[in-house]
């Protein structure tokens, strides 16, 4: 897939024109965060009519070998509901003009979104010392407290506080929902997911968080010469 690290792809029913603008919303991602590149080891589709799910991506941790069921890796995932695909725009606007969805112009800000949640993965494997793929054999117990941190959303709510910090305005759901968006007041991960797929570029709150998100992957910068 031209350098843009999917190992596996499962995409039945994907139109070509759905597929190639999902593709080019995560390569212009990795553009931005370089150090993202690749991350992200597994696409799939769902077609889920009736759920306001557009993509999910937070499971990631599979077992992949059917001779040996101790062999489990982490391979983050990105998942696109197919059944949304048609008519987004409309839902887009809607959802942006509740105030419910932070504001997007198209298919292109929920693939931020989603790679949003996959920055935070990936800085929690830092963390921890980690990394997606394979996970050896003596060492199933580490990747326990990482996938712990995840779960609570431990990065996007340490980054969120920073920026609200840096912009002189207290962090509370309502000013998460006044700056940001509603569904970002739900918890610190959607905060965080809705922050860095903004594109307002004069909301304040998403400039720090961007910052901030760029400062902390160049510290693990694995990729740099
Ligand atoms: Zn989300």
């Amino acid at each position: 897939m031209m350098g843009i690290g999917f190992e596996d792809i499962k995409v039945n029913g994907l139109k070509a024109d759905d597929m190639s603008k999902i593709f080019n919303g995560v390569n212009k991602f990795y553009a931005d965060y370089p150090q993202m590149k690749g991350f992200v080891k597994v696409f799939t589709t769902v077609n889920r009519k009736k759920d306001l799910m557009v993509a999910a991506t937070t499971n990631s941790l599979k077992h992949y070998d059917d001779d040996d069921w101790s062999k489990w890796a982490m391979m983050p995932e990105l998942k696109v509901n197919r059944a949304q695909l048609a008519d987004f725009q409309a839902l887009n606007e809607q959802q942006i003009a509740t105030g419910f969805w932070v504001k997007t112009k198209d298919y292109t800000g929920t693939i931020n979104h989603e790679m949003g949640h996959m920055i935070n993965l990936k800085r929690t494997f830092d963390a921890h010392g980690i990394n997606a793929g394979p996970i050896p054999h003596d060492r199933h117990d580490q990747y326990l407290p990482a996938m712990h941190d995840f779960g609570t959303s431990k990065v996007d709510d340490e980054v969120m506080r920073e920026a609200f910090k840096s912009a002189n305005i207290e962090y509370s759901k309502d000013n998460i929902a006044k700056y940001i968006s509603r569904y970002g007041a739900t918890d610190p991960a959607e905060a965080f997911a809705e922050a860095i797929s903004n594109e307002d570029p004069d909301n304040v709150i998403t400039k720090y968080v961007k910052q901030i998100t760029k400062r902390e992957l160049e510290k693990n910068d694995r990729t740099a010469p």
